[in-house]
């Protein structure tokens, strides 16, 4: 039955509160709850109800059985709050530190930095995959020592329902590990279930949720749909070498495989994939999991990205639920409910909610009171938050799917965000900073909407816009081709423009000189070695090349050996009977070649193609064209160097180089073996 209160009630020192799940939620109420009690000197007998079993790590480690259905992503926010509570997370628990952040789109990658000042991570939640070696540590048994460490207790139990008792207080049945039947009057109870220990049931019906619906009728459960997660064990070589302290989010799979969101968490020597979209909501599972998967791991894009994947064996998969809604009214006297089972963000950072949650929740119970009317005034408005974050999140990841689902949008969001990153400082790139905060869950989505309408991202896409219209132009009159090569980002962001001319400048043992009249640079990471992709380069200007292969422009290797100083490239446009040539003068090793354009048609003509080892050990081909417009001496020469500039704009390199090296790139690539050896 509910309660009717009339007066405001707190709790008493002493009091029991009953925390019900031991998951990051229920650990965080704990352990800010009593954290905030001590300072305003207050005591309270906080206890845990875990369903779970401990597994056989001994007494003092409360790492349970089994795991919390999760991809394990911490995200900077929810690490700036564990820190700013002095929750330091054991180097042991955490899996890898992440770097970068890929969003992969339809049209190419957006590979984003996590900024400086911030650190983002994954970790296993629980004790699976079983594959794991050792002591496994896990997120939830830090949170649930750590509240152990603040002075809750634990027990092993689960709780079968809640009533209030004639007391007035709540009181749960609850069945201990060794089946005995318990009952508990608390003076609060924090419940903190999540929504997946119901089996295939949906958290809703559930008995405990179903009698909290007695103690206040208004409750409704938040609405849920179904995820897909599968761990792949990848061993850490594969990882370091293939996706080194990244993680990536696919935005699109195919049409068959109708995914929405996907996303790829390195962890020791696994690799946990975790998915939600139509095919997900529609799929019987687990009986159509082994066709997921496979269907997954030989979409053309993850073969590009993460060749060999398909190989790799599966650890474990799993279909739990994801959070959809927010419930209303999700509190009554003397309880409230915390976590997902009230609801979290939308597709991201689910354990950041339940942290929100959990602290409002702590300070509204301490501060404000136990009845339903405190609890609607201070928790509620967690609960606002939430389910405003949820209704912009919708529309956020709506607009999201649509750029980059879209093959025409996908291009031009992808065009404003390089565009963004060549010219713009790294403090004033709209677009990019919103990507970072759709793809981190680093801000509300409240924040982030207004930011996708704001002027700075529109300027940005419309600039987009020309490029990619200027860019198809130009595409169809070269004859580029995409076909089976990937389309990876060659940007060099502005800020690492002076770096790169000095890397080039030190190992040519030369000037490049200041600020010529064009000057453009690209660079693109390739799995293989400096000699694989020196042997590729050699194939400048040969028929069986896979690269320049213009419409209009013919590209040959006139004389000498290929890579080796006095080889001449020739450049020709017999259209207009037009030319030029390009002659290797310097060659360092198996890191530099330098070709000078003779000066009929250029001053200072350079071309440079640089390699470099990555910190993964694969290799960096950056390339680095510069040249003076020659000016001419009378109006009538003035004149035809003018209409030759402007028949050649500088940006035809972006397009020409961008895709030479993404053809390299899938050549080199395309000779190796990548299949993970765990
Ligand atoms: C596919 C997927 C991927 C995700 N990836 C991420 C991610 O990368 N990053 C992120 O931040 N969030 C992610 N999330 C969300 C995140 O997992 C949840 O937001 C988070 O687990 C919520 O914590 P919780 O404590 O509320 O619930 P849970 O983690 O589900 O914990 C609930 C606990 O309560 C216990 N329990 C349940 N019923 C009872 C009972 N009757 N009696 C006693 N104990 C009980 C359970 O055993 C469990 O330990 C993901 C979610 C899904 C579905």
């Amino acid at each position: 039955m509910a309660r009717v209160s009339c007066q405001s009630v707190s709790l008493r020192d002493g009091d029991c509160v009953a925390i019900v799940g031991g998951g990051p939620a229920g650990s965080f109420f704990a352990i800010h709850l009593l954290q905030e009690a001590k300072r305003r000197n207050r005591r309270l007998d906080v206890v845990i109800i875990e369903k779970r079993g401990q597994t056989d790590q001994g007494a003092d480690s409360f790492q349970c059985r089994g795991c919390n259905f999760c991809a394990g992503g911490i995200s900077p926010r929810l690490d700036a709050a564990l820190q700013e509570y002095g929750l330091v997370v054991p180097e042991e628990v955490i899996q890898c530190h992440i770097e970068h952040v890929w969003i992969q789109g339809q049209w190419k990658n957006f590979r984003l930095r996590v900024p400086k000042g911030m650190q983002m991570y994954s970790v296993f939640r629980g004790s699976l995959p079983s594959r794991r070696s050792g002591r496994p540590g896990g997120f939830d048994a830090f949170l649930l020592g750590e509240a152990a460490k603040k002075g809750a207790r634990v027990l092993y139990g689960k709780v079968e329902a809640i009533a209030y008792a004639a007391s007035g207080m709540p009181r749960l049945m609850l069945r201990s590990k060794s089946g005995e039947r318990l009952s508990l009057e608390a003076g609060f109870v924090a419940i903190a279930t999540g929504i997946n220990s119901h089996g295939c049931l949906d958290y809703a019906d559930d008995a405990l949720i179903t009698s909290l619906k007695c103690l206040n009728p208004e409750f409704v459960p938040g609405k849920s749909r179904k995820a897909f997660i599968f761990e792949l064990e990848v061993g850490e070589d594969y990882l370091a070498r293939q996706m080194h302290r990244e993680v990536y989010f696919l935005e699109y799979a195919s049409k068959r495989l109708a995914l929405e969101h996907t996303a790829l968490v390195p962890k020791g020597r696994f690799l946990t994939v975790a998915m939600i979209g139509k095919c997900i909501d529609r799929a019987s599972l687990p009986e159509n999991s082994q066709q997921i998967v496979r269907d997954f791991l030989t979409l053309p894009q993850i073969e590009r990205i993460l060749p060999g994947l398909a190989a790799a064996p599966i650890a474990c998969a799993c279909a739990p639920r994801m959070t959809a809604t927010t419930a209303e009214s999700p509190f009554g006297d003397r309880f409230a409910i915390i976590g997902d089972a009230v609801g979290s963000r939308l597709n991201k950072d689910g354990l950041f909610s339940a942290h929100v949650t959990a602290n409002r929740l702590a300070r509204t119970v301490l501060d404000d009171g136990v009845d339903r009317k405190a609890l609607a005034q201070g928790y509620g408005k967690a609960i606002r938050w939430l389910a405003a974050d949820n209704r912009f999140g919708r529309i956020v990841f709506g607009a999201s799917r649509v750029a980059f689902t879209r093959p025409v949008l996908s291009r031009i969001t992808y065009q404003a965000f390089a565009t963004e990153c060549k010219e713009r400082d790294e403090r004033s790139r709209p677009l990019s900073a919103v990507l970072w905060k759709i793809a981190s869950g680093t801000a509300d989505y409240r924040e982030v909407f207004r930011e996708m309408c704001g002027y700075g991202v529109l300027r940005s896409v419309l600039a987009g816009a020309a490029v990619t219209l200027r860019n198809v132009a130009v595409e169809v009159l070269l004859g580029l081709k995409w076909g089976e090569y990937g389309r990876y980002p060659t940007v060099v962001l502005k800020e690492r423009r002076e770096e790169l001319k000095e890397v080039l400048a030190s190992s040519l043992e030369m000037e490049l000189g200041e600020l010529p009249d064009c000057e453009r640079m690209y660079t693109i990471k390739i799995r293989g070695s400096k000699e694989e992709i020196m042997t590729e380069l050699g194939k400048f200007g040969h028929p069986e090349a896979k690269f320049l292969k213009l419409r209009l422009v013919e590209v040959r290797q006139i004389r000498g050996a290929p890579n080796q100083v006095g080889s001449v490239i020739q450049y020709g446009i017999p259209l207009v009977g037009l030319g030029a040539e390009l002659r290797l003068t310097k060659r360092v090793g198996f890191e530099t070649l330098l070709y000078q354009v003779e000066e009929r048609l250029a001053d200072h003509g350079k071309l440079i193609f640089n390699l470099a080892s990555t910190k993964d050990g694969n290799s960096r081909l950056s390339i680095y064209t510069a040249f003076d417009y020659k000016r001419g001496e009378g109006f009538a020469s003035r004149v035809l160097w003018k209409v030759i500039r402007l028949l050649f704009p500088e940006f035809v390199h972006d397009l020409v180089w961008n895709h030479a090296l993404c053809s390299i790139k899938e050549e080199v690539e395309r000779r190796h073996d990548y299949t993970p050896r765990p």
